[in-house]
């Protein structure tokens, strides 16, 4: 139990910062998946989103600690009707806060007011570590925040488990979207249960056909579950959007305005068209 506070009093935003950093020096030295055409313009666009992420979350992780301790403190959610041991509790922990988000990332694909702002994350025409930072600030706080406060009041999690969650959430982003070949055996394997950089990038893929599947973060349990698992092979995915493959498109200032911006979607047929 000591471990784990200690563990779970490191600020996130280190974290953050020393994943980034490794995973940027790796992608640097190891075989990578992916070409760049301006790899410095690139990054200092994604790091623009972290900046903003940093600002709003000072006020918004006050807002997440006294919704989560209200809710606990009035006894909300089911986990207050069984007795659990703590590991239990904390293991399920992470795999309801993954599960809730599954269900809030999935509607986010299939409503267009949302889809306006979660399309700012499948922008990247081409991924690294930093496209984990590339996400409309309304999204992440608003949305994504809201999904943790309701898994938290829906099974009764408490801010240990938030913590926990957080921890063992953040390397799978950066893992997931970085710039480096991962052998296809890791899927086989790992990905039967775990989310993994191949399977994310599918997730990635132009094609909605593909765009609309492996929604999970941690668990791929949760699409192989609810039957939205889809494979491709990593060398043959494209990845971004048609309606945002511009270079002006690219920029922050641009993708901060651009679910005011009326485009419509290019689908799997239209690109089908386009390829005849
Ligand atoms: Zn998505
Ligand atoms: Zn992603």
């Amino acid at each position: 139990m000591e471990t784990l506070n200690k563990l779970l009093a490191i600020d996130l935003n280190y974290i953050i910062i020393g994943l980034i950093v490794l995973f940027y020096s790796l992608e640097q030295l190891l075989n990578t998946q992916f070409q760049f055409k301006k790899r410095p313009q690139h990054l200092f666009h994604n790091i623009l989103f972290f900046g903003v992420f940093y600002l709003l979350n000072l006020v918004w992780a006050i807002v997440i600690v006294f919704s989560v301790e209200w809710l606990n403190n009035n006894q909300i959610g089911l986990f207050y009707l069984f007795d659990l041991p703590l590991w239990l509790k904390l293991v399920l922990g992470v795999m309801l806060f993954d599960f809730v988000t599954y269900w809030f990332h999935r509607i986010s694909h299939l409503t267009p007011v949302l889809w306006r702002f979660h399309r700012v994350h499948h922008s990247d025409t081409s991924m690294d570590a930093s496209t984990f930072f590339r996400g409309h600030p309304v999204e992440t706080f608003l949305w994504f925040g809201t999904s943790n406060i309701i898994a938290a009041g829906i099974f009764g999690l408490d801010l240990i488990a938030l913590g926990l969650y957080f921890i063992v959430s953040t390397p799978f982003f950066f893992l997931e979207h970085s710039n480096i070949k991962f052998p296809v055996w890791l899927d086989k394997t790992f990905g039967l249960i775990f989310t993994t950089p191949n399977i994310h990038k599918v997730h990635h893929e132009q094609d909605q056909f593909y765009t609309d599947s492996n929604f999970s973060d941690i668990f791929i349990l949760w699409d192989r579950l609810f039957g939205t698992f889809k494979y491709k092979p990593p060398e043959q995915i494209n990845l971004g959007l048609k309606e945002f493959e511009e270079d002006r498109k690219q920029t922050f200032w641009y993708l901060i305005r651009s679910p005011f911006i009326s485009m419509g979607r290019i689908t799997s047929g239209d690109l089908k068209k386009e390829k005849k």
